[in-house]
This record gives C-alpha cells, sequence and structure tokens, in this order.
C-alpha cells in the first residue's frame, strides 16, 4: 500500500481548520493551501465554506485561481463545500459572479436564508460505485446516512447531464459529483459523520492509482 494521501485545505479565509480535523480523523496526511506552490504538493484540495467574494479577491491575488484550475485540469480531485461550491459552480445567480466554472451546476447564492435561518436536517448519501469507501463507511455500503449542515447555504437549482447527484434534501440537490469534483451545499466538516470526507478521500486515493505510472515494460 502506497502512502496515505495528502488532502490540502484552502486556508486563505473561513472554515478551513475543521476540515483539516475531519480528513485526519480518516487517516489522511492535511496540509493548508495558501500559495500555488503549495498546492502543487497535496493530491487533493478542500474549498472551504466562507465568503466567495473575499475568496475569489484573495485567490486571485495570490495565484491560486490560475492555480486551481490547472489542479483541476490535471485530473486531481476537488471538493467544495458551501462557499467552495459557489467556486465550483459553472454559473453563479444572485447576485452573478465570477467562478471556476469546474462543475456544471447553476448556484443560487444564500438561497436558504441568512445566518440565523442556519439549520440541521438529516438526509442520506449515495456511495458511488467506483470507490470502496473503507475507512469512514462499511464497505459495502451504497447508501449512508450523513446529517446536513446549512449555513448561508447556496441552492443547487440546475444540474448537467454530467453531474450526478449524490444526496438531496427536499428534493433540492445537496452533493452533487462530476467526475474527480465534489461539492455540498452544507458543512460536512460540522457534522460527526465522516460520510463526505469518506468519499472524497477514496476519489483521491483513486485518482492517484489511477495517475500512478505502470512499471516500465521494456
Ligand atoms: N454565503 C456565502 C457566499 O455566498 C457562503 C456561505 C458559507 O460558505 N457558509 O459566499
Amino acid at each position: 500500500m502506497g502512502a496515505a494521501s495528502t488532502i490540502g485545505v484552502l486556508a486563505l479565509q473561513g472554515d478551513f481548520a475543521a476540515h483539516a480535523r475531519g480528513f485526519e480523523r480518516l487517516g489522511c496526511v492535511t496540509r493548508e493551501v495558501r500559495t500555488p506552490a503549495e498546492l502543487e504538493k497535496v493530491d487533493g484540495l478542500v474549498l472551504p465554506g466562507g465568503e466567495t467574494t473575499t475568496l475569489i479577491k484573495l485567490m486571485k491575488e495570490t495565484g491560486l485561481w490560475d492555480g486551481v484550475l490547472s489542479f483541476s485540469g490535471n485530473g486531481k480531485p476537488i471538493f467544495g463545500t458551501c462557499a467552495g461550491l459557489i467556486l465550483l459552480a459553472r454559473k453563479v445567480v444572485d447576485p452573478q459572479q465570477d467562478s471556476l466554472g469546474l462543475i456544471d451546476v447553476t448556484v443560487q447564492r444564500n438561497a436558504y436564508g441568512r445566518q440565523v435561518d442556519s439549520f440541521t436536517a438529516s438526509g442520506s448519501a449515495q456511495v458511488p460505485t467506483d470507490l470502496t469507501p473503507s475507512v469512514g463507511l462499511d464497505r459495502r455500503a451504497t447508501e449512508a446516512d450523513l446529517e446536513l449542515v446549512f449555513i448561508r447555504a447556496p441552492k443547487i437549482t440546475r444540474v448537467g447531464e454530467s453531474v450526478s447527484v449524490l444526496a438531496l434534501h427536499d428534493g433540492i440537490p445537496v452533493l452533487v459529483r462530476q467526475g474527480s469534483l465534489l461539492a455540498a451545499s452544507f458543512h460536512p466538516e460540522l457534522s460527526s459523520d465522516l460520510v463526505v470526507e469518506s468519499i472524497f478521500e477514496q476519489l483521491v486515493t483513486h485518482t492517484r492509482k489511477k495517475r500512478r505510472r505502470p512499471s516500465a515494460t521494456v
């Protein structure tokens, strides 16, 4: 078995420390990412909750905007939560703003209400069949219970054909995946289960295995 995956957490602003703790509980190595050079050292990246207007400004100033685009262009996995989902979305409305445009969804900012309207709900996630979650989930699980914590969350109002919906709340997608990209409108780092972290850890591990070159055949 190879070394554990290194999960980077964008640490420019917002809720990054709690994300690192979740992945560490799964046995992953985590690193805070503040520069493009730090991004190069990780196998997968978490874009945490925060304030997207500030995050966009800081990412552009540090070179991480372009850095994250090439990270994804190289097939490396990214998981965005709340503000991170807004950054990954193809289209952002209310108000419209710039985004990385990597996942084919439209999101409406703050559509679940203000900070005082924050709430927790129960839901369940479909475990992608091409992954074999081994740490935070039962190996044979096809579905797992999860707690959904919403804080000024964006609403996913459209999903493209290439996007699979892994969890719904009131009929609205709240956890989506497109290839090696995963995004949630809720905050998995604030719940006690490790379902979403486990799915992302597996995405990172599978992608690393696929990227590893086969031994030379001479
Ligand atoms: N409302 C924030 C934004 O639009 C996101 C909220 C969050 O990440 N908790 O940037």
